[in-house]
């Protein structure tokens, strides 16, 4: 799902040929100083070696000082186990320079932390009322979940939402849940504020010979247990996601430290629940270098949210940051076109399970149009890939409740109050107040994937004087720019809001009639069910989750939930758009039908949160 990586897509061609010229001279100093260099412009040219030598090393005394603890919150205890079971006193090998670090081979097999015998935990310091629901009845299991993101830590798209949404619902299915996150310093402060310290540690990481600072912060919530791991290294960026340059090594970091926090938490899981290529290599970490640890017993699924980004880069600097074994990189796991290593597919070979979040894409991406270059890769695996459909957080997205819309409504008063928050809307918007229009919402990351090139070609066909848009979003600077054309083009009846705004976001949910998700790929897409419960009409293209979730009006039955099309084709599109118009101006009765059909239809997490609790159990059959 999620990874606003457009322009680092863009740059990695170039970041891989510096890096692959400089990990081909084949010296660990020179593969260093490639990826040491990651702050550097990707597009300039390699250095020589001698340069990049000298960056290394002023970067590994830089690095070795910010491993650190930042900010100090309690004494290093801890001391690292190593692969022999002979421990080194944490602060010692904290200090040591880069060069004097043990060998990359032992130092790899030591990343099983384990707690010190006799040591003191820390214990959990927050604990929060856990919600009164929880079935009892049903079998107990343990998941731990290691992803990039989490409302409302940090979120950049549907990712964010699953995270949150899945852990609590599964709490209620009587599971005990830990969701282990990054602590990335963008993470707005009155949650970093709640943050316990839980513990620390130093792991070794690749072949870097070094020892990194691994911080776990806890938080509490409705019987969710948040851990974030702490390194400022890796996490200081304002943004989670910045380019595969850094973002290689610091989810290579992250992956391994989850595992290493769980078993320095003594926390074994029943599964360990990974989530898009940011986790990928987490079962391959679970059935290498962390099989003979205590996590080592652990079931793996991996759940791709959007197949598209998958952690590519070459083998060299993959092999140099995981420090993973050679019979990962071969064809059947890690290798890709024989240069590049895709952490994603190790991933998807490694894990016990595989998931996506719709049955229609489960089946789409082991086709050539929509498997991105894994579709061989999923079909030979495809014995073990289920398609679990997304549903949204009830109390995330209520109408009823909501604090960001002008007017609260449910099912019972749904077609009085929806116009004042279209009212309210176009007000906020600057567009000519009237309810009589028709609206149009468009909420999306502003990318290819979205079909936005299909709506830009029919603005003006769709501009007709009753209809107005509003578009929210950020993203591709040809989509910003041309959105923010429509609105000077067609004032007081184009918006585009080109900012991320989760308040306002809720709110086009309300007071629009229509919302547009012509995507060319989707995975599962969430903006259809947020629509749906808040009594606004999706007007979607067949593919993926949407084909899933939204069924086509029909007007001989008056059945459906929407307006779709097939073919990724604009003519379709507006066809779907001006279908969606006649009911709502030549049969309103029959519009609000749908809309409250809609708002009545289940896309809450609970049917699906049944379905990974069956799969838990399907694997941990005790
Ligand atoms: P994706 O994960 O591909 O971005 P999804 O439909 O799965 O798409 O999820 C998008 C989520 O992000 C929805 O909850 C949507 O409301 C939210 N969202 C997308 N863009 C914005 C924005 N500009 N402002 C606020 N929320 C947004």
């Amino acid at each position: 799902m999620a990874r606003k990586q457009t322009d680092s897509m863009k740059k990695e061609t170039a970041a891989k040929q510096d890096a692959v010229s400089a990990a081909e001279q084949e010296t660990p100093a020179v593969v260093d100083a490639a990826l040491a260099e990651k702050a550097a412009p990707v597009e300039e040219k390699p250095k020589g070696v001698g340069e990049k030598k000298t960056a290394a090393g002023k970067k590994a005394v830089s690095a070795s000082k910010k491993t650190l603890p930042p900010k100090k919150r309690q004494p290093v205890r801890k001391k690292e186990a190593s692969a022999g079971g002979k421990s080194v006193p944490a602060a010692e090998k904290a200090v040591q320079p880069a060069g004097e670090a043990a060998p990359a081979a032992e130092e790899a097999v030591s990343a099983a932390e384990k707690p010190v015998a006799g040591e003191e935990k820390t214990a959990f310091a927050s604990e929060e009322t856990a919600p009164a629901t929880i079935n009892m009845n049903q079998p107990r299991r343990s998941i731990a979940f290691i992803g990039s993101e989490c409302h409302p830590f940090v979120k950049t798209g549907g990712l964010g939402d699953v995270m949150y949404a899945l852990p609590r619902e599964l709490v209620r299915l009587n599971c005990d849940v830990r969701v282990i996150l990054p602590r990335y310093a963008c993470i707005p402060k009155e949650y970093q504020d709640k943050m316990i310290y839980r513990g620390e540690f130093y792991m070794d990481l690749g072949q870097t010979k070094r020892n990194y600072y691994v911080g776990i912060m806890e938080y509490i919530w409705d019987g969710v247990v948040y851990d974030f791991i702490d390194n400022e290294e890796f996490f200081s960026t304002g943004k989670p996601y910045t380019n595969l340059v850094d973002d290689i090594p610091k989810y290579c970091f992250f992956s391994k430290a989850a595992l290493a926090a769980l078993n320095y938490m003594d926390w074994i899981p029943d599964i360990i629940h990974c989530h898009d290529w940011q986790a990928g290599l987490v079962p391959v970490y679970l059935r290498t270098l962390f099989k003979d640890s205590p996590v080592g017993r652990a079931k793996s699924i991996l759940t791709i949210h959007n197949l598209r980004f998958q952690g590519i880069y070459n083998i060299p600097t993959i092999r140099y940051w995981s420090g993973l074994p050679s019979e990962v990189f071969r064809m059947g796991a890690l290798q890709q076109d024989w240069v590049d290593a895709n952490m994603l597919k190790g991933g998807l070979a490694y894990a016990d399970r595989i998931t996506t979040v719709s049955g229609t894409y489960a089946g789409e991406i082991q086709t050539s149009e929509y498997g991105e270059r894994l579709e061989d890769h999923l079909r030979y695996h495809s014995g073990k890939l289920r398609g679990i459909v997304n549903g949204i957080d009830y109390g995330m997205w209520n109408p009823e409740t909501d604090p960001a819309l002008a007017a609260n409504y449910g099912l019972g008063n749904v077609l009085d109050h929806k116009m004042e928050n279209k009212l309210a809307l176009q007000k906020e918007l600057g567009l000519e107040e009237d309810t009589g229009k028709f609206v149009i919402g468009l909420i999306s990351r502003l990318t290819n994937q979205k079909g936005l090139d299909l709506v830009n070609a029919i603005i003006p066909q769709v501009m007709d004087g009753n209809t107005q848009v509003v578009v929210l979003g950020t993203g591709d600077k040809q989509y910003e720019d041309s959105f923010r054309y429509y609105e000077g083009a067609y004032k007081g009846s184009f918006s585009a809001c080109i900012q991320y705004d989760e308040a306002r976001a809720h709110r086009i949910y309300a007071g629009a009639d229509a919302l547009l998700v012509p995507s060319r790929f989707e995975p599962c897409g969430l903006t259809q069910l947020n629509a749906m419960r808040y009594g606004t009409l999706p007007i979607v293209r067949e593919t993926g989750g949407l084909k899933d979730t939204v069924e086509p009006y029909n007007e001989f039955t008056g059945d459906g939930n929407g307006f779709t099309f097939d073919r990724y084709d604009a003519g379709l599109l507006l066809d779907a758009i001006n279908r969606a118009k006649t009911l709502y101006f030549a049969n309103r009765y029959h519009w609000d039908e749908v809309v409250q059909r809609d708002m009545a239809k289940d896309v809450s997490w609970e049917q699906s949160a049944k379905q990974y609790k069956d799969l838990y159990l399907e694997l941990t059959p005790w």
